[in-house]
């Protein structure tokens, strides 16, 4: 038995928390803490960690700070909002076309190499919003 927590919901445990903590430094203490909140309303709320940071990262005020490390793999979808990303395209020195990285066309977030993955997330508030 289990309740799924609607996306309005999600995102006012997330201000609360980074209004109290003004920087969280991983995905695992945000998710800990918005449930900690959520199961304050209802016990039986579940949600993942991946779906806290979707959800914070469309939230007007929120900054998530990506720390990359290298990965064999081939990155396809955006680290930050889960969309599939697409190829940067430039141009070598002898005008050839290159691959130079890739970037989200939903949220915008950029590496300039494919071979990398999320390490660890930082989340807070923008200044301007902090009070
Ligand atoms: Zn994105």
């Amino acid at each position: 038995m289990y309740k799924i927590p609607r996306k309005d919901e999600v995102g006012e445990a997330v201000l609360e928390v980074l209004r109290n903590y003004k920087e969280v430094a991983s995905q695992a203490i945000l998710h800990s803490l918005v449930l900690d909140k959520l199961r304050k309303e209802n016990q039986f709320f579940k949600i993942s960690p991946e779906r806290v940071r979707k959800v914070a990262a469309d939230l007007e005020g929120v900054k998530i700070f990506v720390e990359k490390r290298k990965s064999s793999r081939e990155a396809k979808k955006c680290f930050i909002c889960g969309e599939k990303m697409v190829w940067v395209e430039g141009r070598s020195l002898l005008g050839e076309s290159t691959k130079t990285g890739k970037r989200c066309p939903r949220c915008g977030f950029r590496i300039d190499r494919p071979g990398l993955e999320p390490r660890r997330y930082v989340f807070y508030l923008r200044q301007h919003v902090r009070n």
